[in-house]
C-alpha cells in the first residue's frame, strides 16, 4: 500500500541572477510500512526532499499526496494539524525543551492536541526506547544519546504514521549513533510505522527496505525501482 507519492518535485532557489535546482524534478512512492533510506553527499538535497515530503517545506514545482491527500492543497493551519498528527520527526539536533523534563517533552505534542495521553502506548515507547530511568529528568542532565531518545518519544508519542529522521545521530559519536539508529529502525518497524531516514551509515542504510541515492538534486540510484 502505497502511503506518499511525489510527483516531479522540484525546489528552485533563485539567488540573484542564479537558480540553484536544491530538487530537481524527484518522483517516487513510499510503502506504508516500509523503511527508506536516503543517501547522498552533502548538498544533494536530503534535507530538502526530506521537507517536501513532509509538508515542512512548499515545492517550487510538484505534488506530494499523502494517502491520496494532497499536501499543498491544504491551508497552512490544516498542514500543521495533519503533520503533527500524521507525521513524526527527528532532527540532528534534539530540540528538547530544556525546562521541561524527559517525560513533559513526550507529553508536548499530545498536550497540544488536547488529547488524552495513552498511558500504556507511551509506556511501551518508554520501555522499548530504554529511557525509563531518566522520565524526571531535565534535557542537560541528559547524555545526547538520552537526549535524542526523548526525542524520538516525543516524534511517535502522537502514533504518526511516518517518521522522518534527518540525520539524527549526526552529534552523536559512534556507538551513541548506532544505538540511535537500531532504535529507530526496530521501533518504527515494531510499531507498524514508516521510517524515511536521511544516513550517512551505510551499514544502517543496507539494513533498509530501499536505498535512495541523491546527487546534484536527483535520484542518482533507487533500490526500489528495477
Ligand atoms: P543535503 O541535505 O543533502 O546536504 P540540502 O537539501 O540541504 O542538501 O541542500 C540542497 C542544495 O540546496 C544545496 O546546494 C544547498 O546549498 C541548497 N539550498 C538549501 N537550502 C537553501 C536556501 N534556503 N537557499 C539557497 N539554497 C539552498
Ligand atoms: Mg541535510
Amino acid at each position: 500500500m502505497e502511503i506518499l507519492k511525489a510527483t516531479n518535485l522540484s525546489k528552485i532557489y533563485q539567488t540573484g541572477e542564479s537558480a540553484v535546482y536544491a530538487l530537481n524534478d524527484v518522483s517516487l512512492t513510499l510503502d506504508e510500512g516500509s523503511f527508506v533510506a536516503i543517501t547522498g553527499p552533502s548538498g544533494s538535497g536530503k534535507s530538502t526532499l526530506l521537507h517536501l515530503l513532509s509538508g515542512l517545506d512548499k515545492p517550487t514545482h510538484g505534488t506530494v499526496l499523502y494517502r491520496d491527500k494532497d499536501l499543498y492543497k491544504y491551508n497552512d493551519n490544516q498542514l500543521s494539524v495533519l503533520r503533527r498528527r500524521r507525521f513524526g520527526f527527528v532532527f540532528q539536533s534534539y530540540n528538547l525543551v530544556k525546562e521541561l523534563t524527559g517525560w513533559e517533552n513526550m507529553l508536548l505534542p499530545i498536550m497540544l492536541d488536547s488529547k488524552k495521553p495513552d498511558e500504556a502506548y507511551l509506556n511501551r515507547l518508554v520501555e522499548m526506547l530504554g529511557i525509563g530511568d531518566r522520565l524526571s529528568h531535565l534535557p542537560g542532565a541528559m547524555s545526547g544519546g538520552q537526549q535524542q531518545r526523548f526525542s524520538i518519544a516525543r516524534a511517535l508519542a502522537n502514533k504518526p504514521a511516518i517518521l522522518f529522521a534527518d540525520e539524527p545521530t549526526g552529534n552523536l559519536d559512534g556507538k551513541a549513533g548506532r544505538e540511535v539508529l537500531t532504535l529507530l529502525r526496530t521501533v518504527s518497524r515494531e510499531l507498524g510505522i514508516t521510517l524515511v531516514l536521511v544516513t550517512h551509515d551505510m551499514t544502517v542504510a543496507e539494513q533498509a527496505d530501499r536505498i535512495i541515492r541523491l546527487r546534484d538534486g536527483q535520484i542518482e540510484h533507487d533500490s526500489g525501482v528495477a
